[in-house]
């Protein structure tokens, strides 16, 4: 497996995990709406806000994901995969299978 198909495999999980909390926090938003507005009084305001913060969050995330899997890829047809952005040594063939989105070689990652 090359590491763009590597790459594009995470993409597709990435995107479909997006897509699962865009839908989770559609459906968050819409038992918000259904309920009176009354937040203070209503027991169950509390919680929707916390799980509509809490779908917001791990929507923000997995979008980041994708973003990273894309500079990712844009760097793989760049020809720049693979190279630290840092100091231009290759990254470890282990830290990319671990890591595919690695932009920095180990020494550089742990040094900042
Ligand atoms: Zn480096």
């Amino acid at each position: 497996m090359t590491s763009r198909d590597r790459l594009l495999d995470a993409r597709r999980s990435a995107s479909a995990r997006a897509a699962a909390l865009r839908a989770e926090l559609r459906d968050v938003l819409d038992s918000a709406s259904s309920t009176t507005g009354d937040d203070e009084h209503d027991p169950e305001g509390a919680t929707i806000g916390f799980e509509r913060a809490q779908a917001a969050a791990l929507l923000a995330a997995a979008e980041a994901r994708l973003d990273e899997i894309d500079a990712a890829l844009a760097r793989v047809s760049g020809g720049a995969y693979g190279r630290c952005v840092e100091c231009g040594q290759p990254i470890g063939a282990e830290r990319l299978g671990a890591r595919p989105t690695a932009e920095r070689c180990m020494s550089c990652a742990t040094r900042r």
